[in-house]
């Protein structure tokens, strides 16, 4: 059995990385999104397990004690973690995983495991993630005016990533995340494994 990918997809707050992501693995089976354990309240909509496990900050501290993130970080006042072994299983079935988290839990995993595909997203202007954090009506002016100027620090880290993906056009910006997964999955290692026997036969004489 071949194992799955490890993606980690960073943007800034409001950048759509949510929307293209749950679009991405709603029409792909063969990936998926880490359900990420947060201590931030659950927004208007937000379901438990679904958008996160929404966990008391005791909880997470047992749990970061117990050594059950992968990767964890602190984002404006919340802690967010990425379940070690939830990971380590979904890429051991063979399904390619997400992990939708912020560039310092990227770089954390990417640190662990060097295989990691780093993929940014960012919006067309900075009037454009203004416009998307107040469209969203989750998150109060105060909080958005917060949000602004830690997206600005956010963005900064896009020199980390392999991939790039400007999110103007949602469509485009999908297909050309599309295509990442599909590139990926072309690349010599993976053929070899998945299509080991075949190649054999066709270098036979
Ligand atoms: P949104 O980005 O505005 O939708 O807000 P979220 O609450 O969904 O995410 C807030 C921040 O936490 C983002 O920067 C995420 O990338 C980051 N994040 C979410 N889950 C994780 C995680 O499991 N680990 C890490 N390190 N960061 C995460
Ligand atoms: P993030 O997870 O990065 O915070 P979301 O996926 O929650 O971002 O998107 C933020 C808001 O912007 C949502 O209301 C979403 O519908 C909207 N949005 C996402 N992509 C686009 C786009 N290409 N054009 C216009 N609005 C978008
Ligand atoms: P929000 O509170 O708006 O849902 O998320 C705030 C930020 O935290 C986002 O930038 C999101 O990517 C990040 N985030 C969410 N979950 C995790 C996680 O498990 N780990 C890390 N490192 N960041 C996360």
């Amino acid at each position: 059995m071949q194992t799955g990918t490890l993606y980690t997809v960073s943007a800034p707050s409001g950048a759509g990385k949510t929307s293209l992501v749950k679009a991405l693995v709603d029409s792909d089976r063969d990936v998926t999104v880490s359900v990420s354990h947060t201590t931030r309240t659950m927004r208007p909509g937000e379901q438990h397990g679904i958008n996160y496990h929404f966990v008391e900050r005791d909880e997470f501290l047992q749990m970061l004690d117990r050594d059950a993130f992968l990767e964890h970080a602190q984002v404006f006042d919340n802690f967010y973690g990425t379940s070690k072994e939830w990971v380590q299983e979904t890429l051991a079935s063979g399904r390619d995983v997400i992990l939708e988290i912020d560039w310092q839990g990227a770089a954390q995993v990417r640190r662990q495991l060097p295989d990691t595909v780093g993929i940014f997203i960012l919006p067309p202007s900075q009037q454009a993630l203004r416009e998307r954090l107040t469209g969203r009506g989750q998150d109060e002016q105060s909080v958005i005016e917060r949000r602004m100027d830690q997206a600005i620090d956010e963005m900064t880290h896009y020199v980390e990533a392999d991939y790039l993906v400007i999110n103007d056009n949602f469509d485009e910006a999908l297909h050309e995340l599309r295509a990442i997964i599909t590139a990926q999955r072309q690349r010599l290692e993976r053929q070899q494994e998945r299509h080991g026997e075949l190649l054999q036969a066709l270098l036979r004489h």
